[in-house]
């Protein structure tokens, strides 16, 4: 594990008048670069072959570093480069998908902006939920062998990105019949079925809450809120129901894109104690607790109920439903804020405060 005070030692000999954003070239890049350039900083992206033209079009990335694939960002060659760039990577949900976590702890010797311990929660489900229980959220019930699913659950699997074959069943039978299509169908491997998690399905509708806990203002900031837009489970509403049994329908839950959602103003008092209390637990699992964006991904019933299925401890794709401005965002900050301009804020305040070393990692 890389030590803090490592990372420290090379953001002490950093130009700070030169300090650049930078992030892999994909995710929420765009939001990333975007908020770097409204704050005045310089950005730098590492970027696949193929994929320059999104950096082209949108013209926000001051420096390219092309490369075949995201994992090149681990040698030493790049890492040079983003050092001498004086660099401040923003981890995004692309980090966690294409380089391992074990590299990203111990081999990446580039100031990380927020907590990289915090980050290696996210990739397992069983301390996500201890977390999330120990700060008081409502979480689904787990069960932990298919032969007692007595109710509609939602199975779930490590490799699964974005959703991408989580599938539903109500019965040992159905778990099976349906294990054994997602095999066929290619979503999931065979021995990757010992490691399916199976979660009660709450039926509701689906909230992800945008955080930011800021080290240096001391005060957790909800600046967004989305909702999934999904394949192909949301367009089977578009197949009459008739058509769905003949087919025998299976949808499975491939992230696409981002809807922007404001929420009854009723219940913004438990989604910000939710928030808060979440920064609690995180202060004793990992000093100094969260630093910058964070979400929380629920499931809200028609009994108003709020319940917590995930936690993603980094910047979400669904807040780029908020670039240029995001209402909770405008209500905090006025026109123009939204979460990677409130990245580039903090890194900002760091700089101008010299406390950056307290924000990365
Ligand atoms: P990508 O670079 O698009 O392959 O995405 C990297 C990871 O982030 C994958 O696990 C995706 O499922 C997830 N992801 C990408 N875009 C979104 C989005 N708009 N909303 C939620 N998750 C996303
Ligand atoms: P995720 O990739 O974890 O963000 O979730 C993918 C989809 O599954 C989203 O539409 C969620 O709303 C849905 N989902 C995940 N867990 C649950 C659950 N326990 N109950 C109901 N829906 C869920």
């Amino acid at each position: 594990m890389i030590e803090k005070d490592e990372i420290s030692a090379i953001v002490e000999r950093y130009e700070k008048d030169k300090v650049a954003v930078g992030t892999l070239g994909s995710h929420s890049a765009l939001n990333i670069f975007k908020g770097a350039k409204d704050e005045g900083l310089r950005t730098v992206c590492v970027c696949r072959k193929g994929d320059e033209i999104v950096y082209r079009k949108f013209p926000l990335a001051d420096e390219i570093i092309l490369v075949e694939s995201f994992s090149d960002l681990l040698s030493s060659e790049v890492q040079d480069k983003l050092r001498r760039l004086n660099v401040i990577l923003v981890p995004h949900g692309s980090f966690n998908a294409y380089i391992s976590m074990d590299a990203l702890l111990n081999e990446l010797y580039v100031p990380m902006f927020g907590n990289r311990t915090l980050l290696s929660w996210e990739v397992d489900r069983e301390k996500q939920r201890e977390w999330l229980r120990r700060a008081g959220l409502k979480t689904p019930r787990i069960f932990r062998d298919p032969e007692s699913i007595d109710r509609l659950v939602i199975a779930k699997f490590p490799g699964a990105k974005g959703g991408k074959g989580y599938f539903l069943a109500d019965s040992p039978e159905t778990f099976r019949e349906k294990v054994e299509e997602m095999v066929r169908r290619g979503h999931l491997r065979s021995e990757d079925v010992e490691r399916i998690y199976l979660q009660e399905y709450i039926l509701g509708v689906n909230a992800y809450f945008q955080y930011f806990h800021s080290i240096l203002l001391d005060d957790v900031e909800l600046l967004g809120m989305d909702k999934r837009y999904e394949s192909a489970v949301d367009g089977i509403g578009r197949i009459p129901a008739a058509e769905q049994l003949r087919i025998g329908l299976n949808p499975t839950y491939t992230i696409v894109g981002n809807i922007p959602i404001t929420l009854r103003e009723s219940l913004l008092p438990e989604v910000l104690r939710m928030g808060d209390a979440t920064v609690k637990v995180s202060k004793e699992i990992s000093s100094p607790g969260i630093i910058g964006p964070f979400c929380l991904e629920t499931i809200i019933t028609d009994n108003l109920e709020i319940f917590a299925f995930e936690i993603s401890t980094r910047i979400v794709a669904g807040s780029n439903v908020g670039i240029g401005t995001s209402p909770y965002a405008y209500l905090r900050y006025g026109e123009g804020m939204y979460m990677g301009r409130r990245i580039a804020r903090e890194i900002r305040l760091g700089i101008e405060s010299e406390s950056l070393e307290r924000i990365v990692s």
